[in-house]
């Protein structure tokens, strides 16, 4: 009988779920505070490829790569938010100002390989 019991309480609450909003959001929608550290933001332009901000990286979560010649370069970013503590050490060890913090905090994923955001 208890089992019943609880079976229909699992039902009548999946029920009530398949009309309820989804409490996960896929869209940035709330305000954050002044200095919030959100997701790294890279602009290529004056980016040396020098590794300064992967080697500073306490977490090992930056990665950039030049994958084309001094002279013509093709430079490959992207961090790992799943390694990313948003410590910003690697916006202050860029002296190019390539790096800065942003206040993206949707950084939602379905998998581990989804978490490694390109920059
Ligand atoms: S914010 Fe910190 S942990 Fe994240 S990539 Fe930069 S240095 Fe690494
Ligand atoms: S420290 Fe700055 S210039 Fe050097 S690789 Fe990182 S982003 Fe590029």
């Amino acid at each position: 009988m208890k089992k019943i019991n609880v079976a229909g309480r699992i039902a009548a609450e999946a029920l009530k779920n398949l009309f309820r909003k989804p409490s996960s959001e896929t869209e940035q929608s709330a305000a954050v505070p002044d200095g919030y550290r959100g997701l790294i933001v890279y602009n290529p332009e004056n980016c040396i490829a020098c590794g300064l901000c992967v080697r500073d990286c306490p977490a090992g979560a930056i990665k950039i790569v030049n994958e084309g010649t001094k002279e013509d370069k093709k430079l490959n970013a992207s961090i790992d938010t799943g390694r990313c503590i948003f410590c910003c050490q690697c916006v202050d060890s860029c002296m190019k100002g390539c790096l800065s913090v942003s206040d993206n905090y949707n950084l939602n994923a379905v998998s581990r390989e989804e978490m490694v955001k390109k920059l």
